[in-house]
């Protein structure tokens, strides 16, 4: 990763690498590259050995990018930390990852984070400095690197492998405890490469990035995809909003918008209703990944954000992450229904949950990723690795996809979601696709709740539309009937403003589920 940065910031010292909206500081290439040497001299002063590991737990911000950079050129272990977590979760994260060092906010909207860090350090015994950025102890740490000559750096350099883990990135915790995911520098540089690549990306895009950048998402398919190509990284803010990345596409003639499927609904509805005007004609791509895309999202996002060339992604942290995307070639069709055709330099096949054979095309199976992408392992936890990584180095993703006879994928949802109806197997995926047909019908979610007659029911949890007048369930089943089969039509229909997430915006079914059947109880 660092000679990599390197090379580019040779061949482009001028253009744009990182741009803060927030504070309006941006820097070239040449003064990035310099940054980041500096704190990694400054991670040498503090002796930070090669796979030590450093944490960050902070919202998306210029230091979080540069500690990604400098943690990767000394061979540290970056522990990227959701700012989301608080004492409970920063407790056992610190602790299973055995930090040294963490770099964090002192303060994020109403929540302290310094009183959350000393509630935990007593317990966590390996870590032994923590550095608040935009404090005087951050510059401090930085200054200590003065004395470290430039040649110390290179030396260190020099005895990385491309192999060496550099991340232990937890997962988003949709189904339940996150797990450390620990990545190289092989998994994470060549997939945000790849990612770049299938988006055609050059040294003129600009990548608007609202996503987190904890999460693979921001740091690889965005941080890395961008470097990795010379093109600029654009922060919108420090959590997502819509309105603030609407205008930083605007105001920094984005190229590239990021997002998950929540995050490009709520940029819509802005633009749908706001009196202010955006102007995005600078926008040709991006990605919509993380969760299930709806097609009516899709093409809305086509149509009224101009993005014409954008695409979609599958992956998962453990395959860091992509395994499939949408490409610009691809019919629209295939671009709003799917989630494309495997990536470069690595396999996927589709098998028997139970029998673990590759299944007949057309037919849902198990979703399986081999290749440079997987990952090392869970970090410090070889029996729960061993649970998804098969003997062949096959990743069993949880997922249940179907593959077309030209190798196009889709994904039905997660094996854990599906619901079985009467001995039928319904996908609440199909459920959300029709329904987010109706016109009233902002977002929805659909869950199978517990039912003594058939085991299972189905139940939609609807966000309206504004101004929509609202709908009872006899009105959703009728607009169901006849166009889906009967046992897919939800029993149960519960209107809601949100959903339970986690940070990376991903609906939590699983929360759903509890509190569904306390509503039904
Ligand atoms: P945990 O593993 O902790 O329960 P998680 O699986 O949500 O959380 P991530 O690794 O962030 O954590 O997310 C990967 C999952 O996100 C995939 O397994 C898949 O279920 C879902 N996903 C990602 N991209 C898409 C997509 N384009 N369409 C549908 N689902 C997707
Ligand atoms: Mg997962």
């Amino acid at each position: 990763i660092g000679a990599n940065l390197a090379r580019v910031a040779a061949a482009h010292p001028d253009r744009d690498a990182l741009v803060e909206c927030a504070t309006g500081r941006r820097w070239t290439y040449r003064e990035f590259d310099a940054a980041v040497c500096d704190l990694a001299r400054a991670l040498l002063a503090a002796e930070v050995a090669p796979g030590d590991r450093v944490g960050v737990w902070a919202p998306n911000c210029a230091e979080w990018v540069l500690v990604q950079y400098a943690t990767a050129r000394v061979g540290a272990i970056l522990v990227n930390l959701n700012p989301a977590y608080r004492e409970h979760e920063i407790g056992f994260t610190l602790k299973q990852s055995g930090a040294c060092l963490l770099f964090t906010a002192t303060q994020v909207k109403t929540s302290d984070y310094v009183a959350m860090v000393d509630a935990v350090r007593p317990a966590c015994p390996d870590l032994r400095d923590v550095v608040y950025f935009g404090t005087p102890g951050w510059t401090a740490f930085l200054e200590r690197g003065a004395e470290v000559p430039a040649e110390d750096l290179a030396a260190r350099e020099a005895g990385l492998s491309p192999d060496d883990p550099i991340d232990i990135q937890y997962t988003s915790g949709t189904t339940g405890f996150p797990k450390g995911a620990t990545l190289s520098h092989r998994n994470v540089l060549g997939n945000g490469h790849q990612v770049a690549e299938v988006q055609g990306w050059t040294h003129e895009d600009r990548v608007c990035l609202p996503v987190p950048l904890y999460h693979c998402f921001g740091m690889v398919m965005g941080n890395l995809g961008a470097t990795s190509h010379g093109a600029c990284v654009v922060l919108p803010g420090a959590l997502f909003d819509p309105a603030d990345t609407l205008r930083a596409v605007a105001e920094e003639r984005c190229t590239v918008l990021y997002g998950v499927p929540t995050m490009f609904i709520a940029e819509l509805a802005l633009l749908e209703r706001s009196d202010t005007a955006y102007d995005l004609s600078s926008l040709r791509t991006g990605v919509m990944a993380g969760s299930p895309c709806p097609v009516e999202v899709m093409k809305r996002v086509i149509d009224k954000m101009g993005m014409a060339d954008v695409t979609i992604a599958y992956g998962m942290t453990e395959t860091s992450p992509v395994s499939t995307q949408t490409r610009r070639d691809d019919s629209l069709e295939r671009r709003v229904a799917t989630v494309g055709r495997v990536h470069p330099h690595v396999e996927i096949k589709v098998v028997d949950p139970e029998s673990g054979e590759t299944v007949p095309t057309g037919t849902p199976g198990e979703l399986c990723t081999r290749g440079y992408s997987v990952m090392l392992g869970y970090w410090n936890e070889p029996e729960r690795t061993a649970e998804p990584v098969d003997a062949d180095g096959w990743m069993h993703t949880g997922d249940l996809a179907q593959m077309d006879s030209d190798g196009y994928v889709s994904i039905v949802g997660r094996i854990k979601d599906m619901v079985i109806r009467g001995g039928e197997n319904v996908y609440p995926r199909e459920v959300e696709e029709f329904l987010h047909k109706h016109p009233d019908i902002e977002d929805v979610q659909v869950i199978g709740v517990p039912d003594e007659k058939y085991g299972e029911e189905l139940m939609a949890w609807i966000r309206l539309r504004p101004g929509a007048a609202a709908l009872d369930p006899e009105a959703v089943r009728e607009f169901c009937q006849g166009r889906l089969a009967h046992y897919k039509i939800p029993r149960y229909v519960h209107l809601v403003d949100g959903f339970p997430m986690t940070v990376t915006g991903k609906v939590r079914k699983v929360e759903m589920r509890e509190q569904a059947v306390e509503i039904l109880t």
